[in-house]
């Protein structure tokens, strides 16, 4: 499905990814681990075209499905991010708008991507809030993000992520945030809302316990080069890198 081929992204000049590559196919889950400020997010959001100012356009290839992403144009993208990708952002808080309450936000996207009015949309919401495990939900469509816990926005982003029915959900983070219980929820909702709907995902974590349990591949990334890639269960096994064995080590 996803096909990343010596991808590079530079700012001024300062190589902070560099080619890396790997493969993500359909209904399967690929995560990218490594330290803070090893290219984890930068790699992410190059698939969505959505790197920061000061980035320079990436290099290498990225092919998703049929597409070739880094050829596409703005309005492109627009339309593959609203349909067929959907990002998780680290921080809850920059996807959630604290002014708006949840309805407004859930009805924004299925108006966005299917043209779908608040009233027309309202069945889609109630389902959407009810698949990520959000109790009561009509009451819910009323709050605001800051009358709900972590946790509880955390799932929100995940039923507005799923929203379009994505064929790739990139997760960055998506529960580094939160208390370790409601972690496993989250997780175990990706992993349940997968089987159901077949989706892959781009999970992006520094937690090396999560990628035990979830994670099919695993592409380990330092200082912007991927040092090491393979099954989760061979390198869990018989990581081959010092740095793999580094980070390993430290595991509890
Ligand atoms: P973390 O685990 O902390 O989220 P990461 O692996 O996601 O880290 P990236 O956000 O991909 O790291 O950043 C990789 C490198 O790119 C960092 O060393 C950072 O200094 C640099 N970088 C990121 N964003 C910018 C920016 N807007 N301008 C300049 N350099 C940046
Ligand atoms: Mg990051």
């Amino acid at each position: 499905l996803l096909i990343l081929d010596k991808l590079c992204v530079n700012f001024a000049d300062k190589a902070v990814v560099q080619e890396v590559s790997f493969k993500l196919a359909r209904g399967k889950t690929l995560a990218i681990v490594g330290e803070s400020g090893s290219g984890k997010s930068l790699t992410a959001l190059s698939i969505l075209q959505l790197l920061p100012n000061g980035a320079h356009h990436p290099q290498g290839r990225i092919q998703f499905a049929d597409i070739n992403v880094l050829e596409q144009s703005d309005i492109d993208m627009q339309q593959l991010r609203g349909s067929r990708i959907s990002m998780i952002f680290q921080e809850p808080m920059t996807s959630l708008n604290p002014l708006h309450t949840l309805g407004k936000q859930l009805a924004e996207v299925l108006w966005l991507h299917q043209g779908l009015t608040y009233q027309q949309a309202m069945p889609r919401m109630l389902e959407l809030l009810e698949l990520v495990g959000i109790q009561d939900a009509p009451r819910r469509l009323g709050h605001y993000p800051h009358e709900l816990s972590g946790g509880q926005r955390q799932r929100v982003m995940i039923a507005m992520a799923l929203a379009n029915e994505p064929d790739l959900l990139i997760a960055d983070e998506p529960t580094t945030a939160l208390d370790v219980t409601i972690q496993k929820q989250i997780l175990e909702l990706l992993k349940d809302l997968q089987a159901k709907l077949g989706m892959a995902i781009l999970l992006i974590t520094h937690d090396l316990n999560i990628v035990r349990h979830y994670a099919d591949q695993v592409v380990v990334m330092c200082q912007g080069q991927v040092v090491e890639q393979g099954t989760a269960r061979d390198l869990f096994k018989q990581p081959q890198h010092e740095y793999t064995q580094c980070l390993l080590a430290a595991v509890p």
